[in-house]
Formats: C-alpha cells, sequence, structure tokens
C-alpha cells in the first residue's frame, strides 16, 4: 500500500471513466452527456491513511434554482466543515489528517432524478467507496467514519457487505448535514441555548475568519462568513462529543 496517496488519485481516474450508473440506471441513461459528466473529487489532507472520513451526498434541494445551481460543481467544499475538522478532532490544526468523499462517485444535480436513482447510484458506486475505504485506512488499524446526514450510515448499516473487512458498520458517527434543508435544526440548537452558542462565537470567530483568511493557500477566502457557519459547527461539537474525544 502507498502512503503517497497515489494510489488514491489512480481510483480517481479510474471512476472518471466509470459508466456503470449510465448503462444500469435507466433515468440517467436518458440524461444528455452535459448533465452526467461530473465525477466526484475527494478532498484529502495529510493522507492517507487518514484518521478520518466524511462521507456526503446531494442532498434533496428546496427548490428549482437550488437544484440548478448545486451538486455539479468538483470539488464542492464546505469551509465550516473544513474549519471543524482541524478545531475540533485535532490538537493541532496542522496535523489534520481527514478525507471528504462522497457516497456517490459520479454526481448529477440535486433534482428529482438525483433523488430517485440515490440508492442505485450508491449501490454500483459502492466497489470505488469500498476501494477508497481501504486505502484511507492504509496502514492504520482503524479510522472514523463520520456519516454527514443520515443517509450515508443507514445505507451501509443495511448493506454490511459494502465494509465487510473494512470496519464494524455499526460503529459509524453522524453530523447533521450541511444543506439548506438542515438549516432550522442548527439554528434551533443554537438559540435553545444562547448563551453558550454567544460564548462559542465569541471563543471561535477569531480563528475562523484567520482560517478564511489564509487556509490551504488562500482557497476559502471567496468564503461569506455567516452566523449559520457558527450554529453548525455548534451542533456539531455537541452530536460528535458523546462518542469522540474532541480537542476543544
Ligand atoms: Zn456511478
Amino acid at each position: 500500500m502507498t502512503q503517497d496517496g497515489s494510489e488514491l488519485k489512480r481510483m480517481v481516474e479510474e471512476f472518471a471513466s466509470c459508466a456503470k450508473c449510465r448503462e444500469e440506471i435507466v433515468e440517467i441513461g436518458r440524461l444528455p452527456a452535459s448533465e452526467f459528466a461530473f465525477h466526484w473529487k475527494p478532498y484529502a489532507r495529510r493522507g492517507p491513511p487518514f484518521k478520518y472520513v466524511f462521507l456526503t451526498w446531494e442532498p434533496p434541494s428546496l427548490t428549482a434554482s437550488d437544484a440548478r445551481g448545486t451538486g455539479i460543481e468538483e470539488g464542492l467544499v464546505d469551509v465550516p466543515l473544513q474549519f471543524f475538522v482541524r478545531t475540533f478532532l485535532f490538537a493541532h490544526p496542522d496535523d489534520a489528517s481527514f478525507l471528504i468523499t462522497n457516497m456517490a462517485k459520479c454526481s448529477i444535480k440535486t433534482d428529482d432524478i438525483c433523488q430517485r436513482t440515490r440508492d442505485r447510484r450508491w449501490h454500483y458506486c459502492s466497489c470505488y467507496l469500498k476501494r477508497e475505504l481501504l486505502i484511507a485506512r492504509g496502514c492504520r488499524s482503524q479510522f472514523t467514519l463520520i456519516s454527514v446526514g443520515l443517509l450515508p450510515r443507514r445505507f451501509l448499516e443495511r448493506r454490511s457487505a459494502i465494509l465487510e473487512g473494512v470496519m464494524d458498520p455499526h460503529s459509524i458517527y453522524r453530523i447533521t448535514h450541511y444543506s439548506r434543508r438542515c438549516e432550522a435544526r442548527f439554528s434551533t440548537f443554537a438559540e435553545c441555548q444562547r448563551h453558550d452558542f454567544e460564548s462559542f462565537c465569541d471563543r471561535f470567530r477569531p480563528q475562523y475568519q484567520n482560517f478564511i483568511a489564509t487556509g490551504d493557500n488562500g482557497n476559502f477566502r471567496c468564503h461569506k462568513t455567516a452566523i449559520g457557519d457558527f450554529q453548525r459547527m455548534f451542533k456539531w461539537r455537541d452530536e460528535l462529543r458523546v462518542g469522540l474525544q474532541l480537542a476543544r
């Protein structure tokens, strides 16, 4: 097993030419090529092996304009999640070793077809997911898998063969998905603990702003900080601290 990420890179190149979902799923086969052109590129930092792996997916969209705007950009990176992982899961942010990947390796717009074909796409892409997780684990005996939203965890628990030889499917953690659809869950949680939330914001705001300005060589600079960013991180910290040792 190589440790320099070349194996992961090779796999990403391989699934760029995979046509399985297009061949097997009728609704996708009917789509014009331009609507099925995207392949997910995982975000990898300091690995393999990685200490944490996050499983994301295209959430159901709220509106038609939402569907047009999201889900098809390559390497979509959630900035609050990036900061959260470095800050709360690692004592030293520079050591943060993690992978953010998608359940589907080929992605389509977050519309009705995306929803209806989700299970089948995840099924056909699962051979890549398994390979990816084995690469992610590398020589480590264990890594922590975190489902962004409930669906990846539920899918993997029900199809236990996918994680066979990788890890126990019942040991997957979960955080609330960062989609617009979940906004109310984050804000309600913060409002219920207003005092704690305010001190949380005061404590982490300077660090977060510095991260946006300088993190990943300035790649996050165009991100506009919003109160919602802090609401998410505040809830994620609560969701994970039950089972994991958080650094803060
Ligand atoms: Zn696929």
